[in-house]
């Protein structure tokens, strides 16, 4: 696969890319209707076809050389698209490549636990791609904007205190250094839709009988909320983009580039890994050359067509 353009799609991404250290605010830096220079559908269809390609044939290198992990995490507001996304992007992937979490309401067990404990639990395994549908960033998020979550969690009375959101920023950064360190990529992307979209989806999904079943009337309840998420979500962004985890944020109120960037991250950063094909060492190679002509001995016949 020719560099050049690898070099374009980092291109293509760097103004998704929350630089570390910077003060995010939300909707002022990042547009939900943001398409780089693309302004059709069409002209996003054959780039994420061939980005599918891509990350097919990088999943299976990553694989062959057991090494690296890749762990993409998906957070965004209701109706943004995560699900379509990941069905989209993944499309192309072995599914034996590949493990989805979606992380829901803590169950009790879960809350017998820290709050990364049930996240530990579904990394992905080196070779692997694992995808978090919602992720332990909920605990500054929906616990943030609803104090009578925190309220509720089984802590010590000092560590709900008022530093709890800087405390929790800096143990997931420590935690993501530490697992970057030891050889899981982290790939994190906010789809970022705006409240105008998430209303008209929220209705589509109310009109539409095949839809039905997406809609739920609390989480159109939660729009009441949407100020709060916003500064929720910009003082996630703000803190946790890492030099070694930074945050996309993914322009989502067009479905089509929204799939496209996510491709885009999440094919950069299998780049930036570059897994190789294992070479086999000249013994291992002579073993393989000795099994290929008794193969080829037996019963001294021809050898058959290969299977696909
Ligand atoms: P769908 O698109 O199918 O509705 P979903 O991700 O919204 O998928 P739900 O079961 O509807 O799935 O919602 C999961 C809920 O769990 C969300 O409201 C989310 O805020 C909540 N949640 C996730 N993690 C936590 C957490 N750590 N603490 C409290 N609530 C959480
Ligand atoms: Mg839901």
């Amino acid at each position: 696969m020719p560099d050049q353009r690898f070099d374009r799609i980092h291109e293509f991404i760097a103004p998704l890319r929350v630089k570390p250290g910077t003060k995010v605010r939300l909707p002022r830096d990042y547009d939900p209707r943001y398409s780089a220079d693309l302004v059709k559908k069409d002209q996003a269809t054959d780039l994420l076809a061939q980005g599918i390609e891509w990350l097919s044939e990088f999943q299976m290198r990553l694989a062959a050389q057991d090494t690296w992990s890749l762990l993409v995490i998906f957070q965004a507001m209701d109706a943004a698209g995560k699900d379509g996304t990941i069905r989209h992007v993944m499309s192309g992937v072995n599914p034996q490549g590949v493990e989805v979490t979606s992380f829901k309401v803590p169950s009790e067990l879960e809350r017998d636990h820290d709050y990364l404990w049930r996240a530990a639990l579904r990394l992905p395994a080196r070779g692997m791609i694992g995808i978090f549908n919602r992720s332990y960033y909920e605990e500054t998020l929906v616990v943030r904007v609803h104090p009578s979550i925190l309220a509720s969690q089984k802590l010590p009375k000092r560590s709900k205190g008022r530093d709890v959101w800087q405390r929790r920023f800096r143990e997931i950064n420590d935690w993501e250094r530490y697992l970057t360190d030891n050889g899981t990529k982290i790939v994190k992307l906010f789809l970022n839709v705006s409240k105008e979209e998430q209303k008209g989806r929220f209705l589509d999904r109310i009109d539409e009988p095949e839809s039905n079943w997406k809609f739920s009337a609390s989480d159109a309840r939660e729009r009441q909320y949407w100020d709060d998420y916003q500064k929720a979500f910009a003082d996630m962004l703000s803190n946790t983009s890492t030099p070694w985890a930074p945050w996309h944020v993914i322009p989502a109120d067009r479905k089509w580039f929204m799939r496209l960037a996510a491709a885009a991250v999440i094919l950069d950063a299998l780049m930036e890994i570059d897994p190789k094909f294992p070479v086999p060492t000249p013994e291992a190679r002579a073993d393989m050359l000795k099994a290929k002509e008794e193969l080829l001995a037996e019963d001294g016949g021809p050898a058959p067509d290969a299977g696909s």
